[in-house]
């Protein structure tokens, strides 16, 4: 079993556990995974994995923000396990996160490894990766960190 983190399009989010990538895949194709929410069966996953992360062995020419990642973590948020500061932390850094890094979804192993070789802008970003593409990515010198992903503050 995987669990995504995953979200409607009315910007509901929501834990869904899932056999494999390739169910989810299905199940979500087939428009089976309905929001609880709002019933909206629009989904898609959320991103779970940001990475801020320092490019090492290079030499360090200028500020360079790092590559970042978060393999699909289990979820340490889940069933209100996490304390409320805890919770207001992650909530605080995610916004950050979104706010001064790029998504780049998917393409996050992709995109590191070109900002790694100087191919792309120097950049922090943030995306979602498989625990093996982040294990890869830390082979290669590249750092990237993983941070619970936490659902937004309600307010
Ligand atoms: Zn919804």
């Amino acid at each position: 079993m995987i669990h995504y983190q995953v979200r409607c399009a009315a910007g509901h989010e929501f834990d869904g556990w899932f056999r494999d990538a390739a169910s989810y895949e299905r199940q979500a194709k087939a428009r089976a995974i309905e929001c609880p929410a709002c019933g909206n069966r629009n989904i898609e996953r959320a991103p779970m994995a940001p990475a801020l992360g320092r490019v090492r062995a290079q030499p360090a020419r200028e500020e360079a923000p790092a590559p970042k990642t978060t393999p699909a973590s289990p979820d340490v948020a889940a069933g209100g396990v996490m304390p409320d500061h805890l919770r207001a932390i992650l909530q605080r850094l995610r916004t950050e996160v979104e706010k001064t890094c790029d998504y780049v979804g998917g393409a996050f192993a992709d995109e590191a490894r070109k900002i790694h070789r100087g191919e792309s802008e120097r950049r922090g970003i943030y995306g979602e990766t498989t625990p093996a593409q982040a294990q890869a990515l830390s082979d290669e010198g590249i750092e990237v960190a993983s941070i619970p992903w936490v659902r937004r503050a309600e307010s």
